[in-house]
């Protein structure tokens, strides 16, 4: 179905952070899949990884143990506030997952009732009719009506308006702690605690859409860990598979007490070829070295990106994000922008409030930085 605008451009084969066309015509890949590839294109382990398994076992349902699916949870428990984990496919299952959460710890918990969530303006959750309907933007919910009930949206950033939003039956909070499409906007460590306080006098379970902004992304594992607080369920896909499906909803035991046998389910789920994968990725992220490596690389490229912003500011207006989700705001059309890094053969993503997005592969090093910022410096002149 014709549903993605895609461009001429096609890739065979992709090393590192970059991308190569059939003409063997290189590509600096800024844009990682959406912020997929963490480790870079087929990373030597993962590819070792998933060829092992392949040849050991591709799938066996839920019906049976696995060490492989406790392996990968326990080790995003170790490294996280988390204590169980379900594994799903996609980001928007992992989304879903934690919607279904929210709901299902209030009925056990004897209040019913209480089943609405606070979701906040510019969100992107997904496609599916509970993430879209959780996120209320319209180019993605026009002609796919009703939506689910019992969202109830606010301005991100304005605390008296969510706390002004609270009512008898509100049962949580879902928020990105980096947005991502709807526009590149990091939560402010006040804020995050201050979602974590209200949650907490409310009885709310917090649950922190991290399927962007996770998976080292932010320089940490979680960029929740900035705040020093801890959300009840969180949602990781995109980077935790490197390009193979994975999805994860993690919680505390007390988020998911009302997560039986039969409450929940996926067929594909802590597939063993995605398991193995994912511990690939979780194993490398959690190394400090790793993290502190996409913190200098983000440094580096927010000071760069500041200068260019000195230099042409009737082009880029502002910067935003953390770590390697860097929002560029520009002035002319960022569809455009986009376009012109590609010829100049830097990938990029254009994401809401007209900006340009950098999602690298967390693996960069500063010769990379310079090559994009090359790049950008180059359209920014052709734009003036
Ligand atoms: C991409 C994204 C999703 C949806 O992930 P899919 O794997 O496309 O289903 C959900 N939430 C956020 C914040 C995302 O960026």
């Amino acid at each position: 179905m014709p549903v993605y605008a895609r461009t001429s451009l096609a890739f065979e084969r992709g090393e590192g952070v970059y991308l190569y066309t059939a003409e063997n015509e290189r590509y600096l890949d800024f844009a990682a899949g959406i912020a997929v590839n963490a480790l870079g294109h087929c990373h030597p382990q993962t590819v070792k990884a998933l060829k092992d398994q392949a040849a050991k076992l591709w799938h066996v349902s839920n019906l049976y143990q696995a060490k492989e699916i406790n392996d990968l949870a326990d080790l995003l428990c170790e490294h996280s506030f988390a204590d169980q984990v379900f594994f799903c496919n996609s980001g928007a299952e992992a989304v879903e997952c934690g919607i279904k959460m929210i709901r299902k710890y209030h009925h056990e918990n004897g209040e019913p009732h209480r089943t609405r969530i606070i979701t906040f303006e510019g969100a992107f959750h997904g496609r599916t009719i509970a993430t879209l309907s959780a996120a209320k933007n319209e180019k993605h919910t026009e002609g796919f009506g009703p939506m689910l009930e019992g969202f109830d949206q606010v301005a991100r950033g304005d605390v008296e308006a969510l706390k002004a939003a609270i009512g008898p039956n509100t049962a949580g909070i879902l928020i990105e702690p980096i947005r991502g499409e709807g526009g590149v906007d990091a939560a402010s460590i006040d804020y995050l605690k201050a979602l974590r306080d209200i949650a907490d006098a409310h009885g709310l379970l917090l649950f922190l859409d991290s399927v962007q902004c996770g998976m080292g992304r932010s320089g940490k594992l979680y960029p929740h860990e900035w705040a020093s607080v801890n959300p009840d369920i969180l949602s990781s896909a995109k980077g935790i598979g490197n390009g193979f499906p994975l999805g994860a909803c993690l919680a505390t035991k007390e988020a998911a007490k009302g997560m039986k046998p039969g409450s929940h389910g996926s067929t594909y789920g802590s597939n063993p070829l995605a398991m193995q994968v994912g511990k690939v990725v979780v194993e490398t992220v959690v190394q400090p070295q790793f993290l502190e490596n996409v913190q200098k690389q983000s440094a580096a490229l927010f000071e760069k990106l500041e200068m260019l912003r000195k230099a042409y500011p009737n082009i880029i207006t502002s910067l935003h994000g953390k770590g390697l989700m860097i929002g560029v705001k520009v002035a002319p059309n960022n569809a455009e922008f986009v376009a012109k890094l590609r010829e100049k053969k830097l990938l990029t993503v254009p994401a809401g409030q007209n900006m340009v997005r950098l999602l690298p592969p967390l693996v960069i090093t500063e010769e990379h930085v310079d090559e994009a910022i090359a790049a950008i410096e180059s359209v920014c002149k052709e734009m003036v």
